[in-house]
């Protein structure tokens, strides 16, 4: 079931996200809820705080832009290790419409549950390292706006005040009518 996405600011969107204390099948509906939301929004990664629940649950599929790669689903991520830096112009579901250019860091060791509760570690290079980055931040209620000069953030928050004032509905359908940025997370 396609989820409603949430849009920045919002203050569900600030809150800092719970551990899941048990992978079962509340869990793997909202992670199948969650995965075909991103699809629907042509998004390559989405955290659970993104459709108003708040636990430590994400999504991600980097296929369309990264060679290789395939649905993603983490429960409880950590990041381990982090190596280099790399920018990145990126776009969020809950911002949809604006871009900017943030600083990440290049490569990231991931330790995460997985849909059957199992855990593992992944080692992430390219959009899927900026994408596991983007979605634990998501989780401490942090938004990629968040790395932004306060002024940039300012104008990009009054354009979004702007876009929900104009649209009767603050979510999906919002979504899909915003013009978007084509690595939405
Ligand atoms: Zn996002």
């Amino acid at each position: 079931m396609v989820r409603d996405i949430i849009i920045w600011p919002d203050p569900v969107l600030k809150q800092v996200a719970k551990p899941v204390s048990r992978v079962d099948d509340a869990i793997r509906t909202l992670l199948d809820d969650m995965a075909e939301t991103m699809y629907a929004a042509d998004g390559v990664g989405l955290a659970a705080p993104q459709v108003g629940v708040l636990q430590r649950v994400l999504v991600i599929d980097t296929s369309p832009r990264q060679e290789g790669q395939k649905l993603i689903h983490l429960v409880n991520p950590e990041i381990l290790k982090t190596e280099g830096v790399t920018t990145y112009t990126e776009g969020c579901l809950s911002i949809p419409g604006e871009a900017e250019e943030v600083e990440r860091a290049a490569k990231v060791w991931v330790r995460a549950l997985g849909r059957d509760g199992k855990p593992f570690e992944l080692e992430c290079e390219g959009l899927l390292a900026i994408a596991v980055q983007h979605e634990t931040d998501h989780l401490e209620g942090t938004l990629f706006v968040d790395h932004l000069s306060s002024l940039k953030r300012e104008l990009i928050r009054r354009r979004m005040k702007k876009l929900k004032a104009e649209k009767s509905s603050e979510t999906a359908a919002e979504v899909k009518s915003a013009r978007r940025h084509e690595s939405a997370l």
